[in-house]
């Protein structure tokens, strides 16, 4: 018999908990046998305390099994249950080519995704903006299309990990969402939920990034990797560039556009393609479909020039209630904004750096994400055309474009942008996109 308040007083006097204590208290976090205060007590522990790596795992599994855990086993599907989860950040558009890649190469992508956090956006949105597309299917329908198509990118259900859904509301309004362990646990605990054999972690370092250091994002990295993997599903992390935006666009239907412009060939930005294919590729190394990076690499790039890869995402957004023909026809179907303006540069130079959080913000601004919860999204707003880092400009010349629903909103978000970019006489030294791969 196990007392919450006992178990808050171990972690606040810097013990160790059990196994048996931690699955006791956060059985209670969702059947409401454990009160808030003690919740945010705990919290309070542990950011102060921290878990061990045997805690952060007995955690991480309590959470998940606190609700619905998917298995897969008995549709004896020909491939390994994959995924990739992101921290966050600004024109992260890689999860809707990523699934689409990984069923081209013969791997089964279960992804279920978030909201727009701050100042990131979310894949759920961006999915949001496409007529017709149903993020909330029932799970027959999930299963479904994953089994059939390889890939379909849903939204969170009610039934996921429900303790982590309390725990995360009591600790955003404690203070305590800053510790290394509950981030973990909370990540997992909702990824591990969807049954998965692999995943790869892409942790974001940079302006732009959750994680407020570079050694904090390894430091989470590490931790997800050595949590994921105790945990039962082989986990690895990548940690990659956040200090601009990841690709031309910021906001969703825009990002969607963008999505489909490189599965079809049309367009493939450089750093948004370097990103995508490192990540694609790990998973299906660590997935055991194939034998080596450059293997991973070739099966990539075949998906990408055969149509595979497109033809996938065709595929699941038709399963899931879209447009058949948005592939190719995106315009009959993902909204515009009705004010189009150019942000003019103020001074000559080259793009030195940019506040990429300050460009996440200007896109919430526009209406693109949320300033609370239950606010409605403008699908059609955001910026395209965003100057890449290290781009000589001349004054006047557009840093971006602005996609507003109204003169106002469209000024606001030109000032905002022209203020997030740093321009300098010498050009920055050029920054790497990928840093590192953790593997266990
Ligand atoms: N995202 C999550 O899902 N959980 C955290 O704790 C932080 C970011």
């Amino acid at each position: 018999m196990f007392l919450p308040q006992e178990i808050v007083r171990k972690k606040r006097d810097g013990g160790t908990l059990s196994a048996e204590e931690i699955q006791f208290f956060v059985r209670g976090i969702p059947d409401g046998s454990v009160t808030e205060g003690q919740i945010a007590a705990l919290a309070m522990a542990v950011f102060f305390n921290d878990m061990t790596m045997d805690e952060r795992v007995a955690f991480t599994l309590a959470m998940r099994d606190s609700g619905q855990v998917m298995e897969w086993k008995s549709l004896n599907l020909p491939g390994p249950v994959v995924d990739k989860h992101s921290t966050g950040g600004v024109g992260d558009v890689v999860s809707l080519m990523l699934g689409p890649m990984i069923a081209a190469c013969g791997g089964f992508v279960p992804m279920i995704s978030g909201r727009g956090l701050g100042h990131t956006g979310g894949t759920l949105d961006k999915f949001d903006s496409i007529p017709g597309y149903s993020t909330v299917p029932d799970p027959e329908l999930f299963k479904k299309v994953v089994k059939e198509v390889g890939v379909a990118i849903i939204g969170q259900t009610a039934q996921l990990a429900p303790a982590d859904k309390r725990f995360y509301s009591i600790r955003d309004t404690t203070a305590t969402v800053e510790s290394v362990a509950m981030i973990t646990g909370s990540i997992l605990s909702k990824k591990l939920a969807a049954g998965l054999d692999a995943l790869v972690m892409d942790v974001k370092a940079g302006s732009g990034a959750f994680m407020p250091s570079y050694e904090k994002s390894v430091e989470l990295a590490e931790s997800i990797v050595h949590v994921g993997n105790g945990a039962g599903t082989r986990t690895s992390a990548i940690l990659t560039g956040m200090n601009e935006s990841l690709c031309p666009a910021a906001g969703n239907a825009v990002e969607v556009r963008v999505a489909i412009d490189y599965l079809t060939g049309r367009s493939r930005p450089a750093r948004l393609h370097e990103v995508t294919m490192a990540l694609c590729a790990e998973m299906l190394v660590i997935a055991g479909l194939a034998a080596s990076d450059a293997e991973a690499h070739a099966k990539l790039q075949h998906a990408l020039d055969s149509g595979e890869a497109a033809e996938r995402f065709a595929r699941m957004v038709t399963a899931l209630g879209g447009p058949a023909d948005l592939v190719d026809n995106p315009d009959a179907h993902l909204a515009r904004a009705p004010i189009v303006v150019p942000v003019p540069a103020l001074e000559a130079g080259y793009a030195y750096s940019t506040d990429c959080r300050g460009l996440g913000l200007a896109v919430v601004g526009l209406g693109g994400g949320r300033i609370r919860p239950q606010d409605p999204i403008d699908f059609a707003v955001g910026l395209t055309g965003l100057v890449e880092l290290g781009a000589r400009i001349e004054p006047g010349q557009p840093l971006a474009l602005v996609h507003a629903r109204t003169e106002d909103a469209a000024q606001r978000a030109v000032r905002e942008v022209q203020a997030a970019y740093r321009i300098a006489q010498e050009a920055p030294a050029a920054q790497p996109m990928i840093y590192k791969t953790i593997r266990p």
